[in-house]
């Protein structure tokens, strides 16, 4: 169930692999993606035993738009799925998610002062600056020292693009150009991701540098499996 978890400080954050869920077919088996064909009622099952496993008496997830909005977990009513691509929270107890396959999931927190965000970025994302967003949003709410945990996604060697687009991201993301493992253009979202962090001075350990969810099966990804893909994600709750 959980690739990755650990513990800092007052925050517990984990990434999701594909194991442990009731799914079937292109979702097995703990599929978290709720608009991608699979039967909803299992997705439920499977975003209870993620909520279970984590110890969490909620879990609260967003509409992900590849934009730059961010929802506090303290503004959304029981029940209500925000539109948003940050996802925070400074209450105990209550579980963020954020659900990928290909994009990069992140988890930004402020270990000290109780302050956690889960961040979805693609390629759109980071153009639409989703990471200053999720690190302007904390900052402002009191964070201080913040650190981040950078998980599996597309790598560079695979995210092929047109070259307009890859010169696009280049502009202001230099180090996300890359090149196909065939030689076309492609981007590297978690390079820019990564250098995005430390040009914001926020502490950043990348979990997932010889991870690719296109490469590899045990991830969910849209660019193997298509429309039908399954969804992992990454979790993060204040103890
Ligand atoms: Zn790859």
């Amino acid at each position: 169930m959980f690739w990755n978890s650990q513990t800092s400080g007052k925050v517990d954050l984990a990434f999701t692999d594909r194991e442990g869920g009731v799914s079937h077919g292109p979702w097995g088996s703990l599929n978290l993606g709720t608009s991608n064909g699979d039967d909803p009622a299992l997705v439920d099952s499977n975003l209870a035993r993620v909520a279970e496993a984590l110890g969490v008496r909620r879990l609260v997830r967003m509409t992900q738009v590849h934009g730059a909005s961010a929802a506090w977990v303290e503004d959304v009513a029981p029940g209500e799925i925000p539109e948003a691509d940050v996802l925070l929270s400074r209450t105990p107890g209550v579980g963020l998610l954020v659900r990928v396959a290909d994009c990069t999931p992140v988890v930004i927190a402020a270990t000290d002062e109780s302050l956690v965000a889960v961040v979805h970025c693609g390629r759109a994302g980071l153009l639409a600056g989703v990471v200053p967003a999720a690190v302007d949003e904390l900052r402002a709410h009191g964070a201080t020292a913040l650190q981040a945990w950078v998980g599996p996604r597309a790598c560079g060697r695979c995210y092929e693009l047109p070259q307009e687009m890859v010169d696009d991201v280049a502009q202001t993301f230099p180090d996300a150009r890359s090149t196909t493992s065939w030689g076309t253009p492609a981007v590297d979202v978690g390079a820019g991701v990564l250098s995005r962090l430390a040009a914001l001075d926020v502490q950043t350990t990348d979990l997932a540098a010889d991870e690719c969810t296109i490469e590899d099966e045990r991830w969910f990804s849209y660019r193997r499996q298509g429309q039908d893909s399954g969804r992992f994600g990454a979790v993060a709750v204040i103890r």
